[in-house]
């Protein structure tokens, strides 16, 4: 696929959408009178944000060793999500392809925008069943798919992703926000070679940084640009564009956090292992397990109960709940809680 190819995959009204531009965003001043966006002159947050996200973008470019124009910023890696539906998919036409179970923002989104969800159910092991998705990537109303890796909620890498992106007539999108806590390698690498590929990553979970709202939307220039078209101007705040910012400034205290999350997530499995109740505990390439319980609904309310929060809400993998890695104290709570059921 070129990049050409690419325009043909995008909505008529969009390829024909002039982007909101900032003129003081897109030009170079020394000290100007900002007397332009009615803005109040008083207080320490009375301008608004940068709409191109310059400084981070530019800051993340060198970090990835990936051009500052194919990163997308997002308010989160779910307004991503939104705007790449938006994008490419014609309400009430087009269809988006997704893993099942897998992160449920995809099928939220697209049934928002009109879209018909297709789930890919995976096999036992999680896995896309290739002949499956040879199958349905035929009908040319599919624009999009999702790949989630390591995939939430089961926890596993997805194997062979370039096959998925070589063979799909549309655009593939790999959500990588667990990518962090995963041996498997980032399919970022491959922008470059394959210009309907988005890679997604978030700073919400490694990262520590949920409550700022900031995701990254890797791809072709050309996609980039259709974000940045699409996208409204002052997505990224400016507190939260500061405090990437400083973060990125400080590798050690990330490095730091994650190696002792990865720490937990082997403790926390030794534990499992020896807790009667369970009756699996799927391999794991993320900061969560997804395990198997004799009695999924007596346990989830027990930990209820004792204001323990985890999640159950995939009726396919119905005797299932997603536990994730907490700091010690919170993993030994657990665990106690565990074993008295
Ligand atoms: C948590 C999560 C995200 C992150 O979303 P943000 O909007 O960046 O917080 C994205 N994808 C998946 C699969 C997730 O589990």
């Amino acid at each position: 696929m070129t990049t050409l190819d690419i325009q043909k995959f995008v909505r008529k009204n969009i390829q024909e959408l002039k982007p909101y531009i900032s003129f003081r965003d897109n030009n170079q001043f020394i000290k100007p009178l900002m007397m332009d966006a009615n803005e109040s002159p008083f207080g320490e947050f009375n301008r608004y944000p940068d709409s191109t996200h310059k400084n981070l973008r530019d800051k993340i470019s060198a970090f990835k060793n990936i051009a500052a124009n194919q990163i997308a910023l997002g308010n989160g890696s779910d307004e991503l999500i939104d705007l790449i539906i938006k994008i490419f998919c014609e309400p009430k036409k087009d269809s988006v392809l997704v893993m099942n179970p897998s992160f449920a923002m995809y099928g939220f989104y697209a049934s928002i925008n009109e879209n018909k969800v297709l789930p890919l159910n995976l096999n036992e092991k999680f896995e896309i069943v290739k002949e499956d998705f040879l199958n349905s990537s035929k009908e040319n109303q599919t624009k999009l798919l999702f790949i989630c890796s390591p995939n939430n909620p089961t926890g596993n890498s997805i194997s062979d992703i370039e096959f998925y992106i070589k063979n799909f007539q549309g655009i593939v999108v790999v959500d990588e926000a667990y990518i962090e806590f995963s041996e498997q390698k980032s399919c970022l690498e491959l922008i470059n070679e394959y210009p309907n590929l988005i890679v997604l990553q978030t700073f919400s979970k490694a990262w520590g940084l949920a409550g700022a709202r900031v995701g990254i939307a890797y791809s072709s220039v050309e996609i980039t640009n259709l974000i940045y078209t699409v996208k409204s101007p002052f997505n990224v705040n400016i507190l939260s564009q500061n405090l990437v910012l400083e973060k990125l400034d400080q590798i050690e205290d990330f490095q730091n956090n994650l190696n002792e999350i990865l720490k937990e997530r082997d403790w926390l499995k030794n534990q499992l292992l020896s807790v009667k109740c369970i009756s699996k505990i799927y391999p794991t390439d993320a900061n969560f397990f997804l395990i198997e319980f004799e009695n999924a609904e007596k346990v989830y309310s027990t930990l209820v109960e004792n204001e323990i929060l985890t999640s159950k809400r995939f009726p396919q993998i119905p005797n299932c709940i997603r536990i994730n890695v907490g700091n010690r104290n919170e993993n030994e709570i657990l665990i106690n809680t565990l074993k008295n059921i």
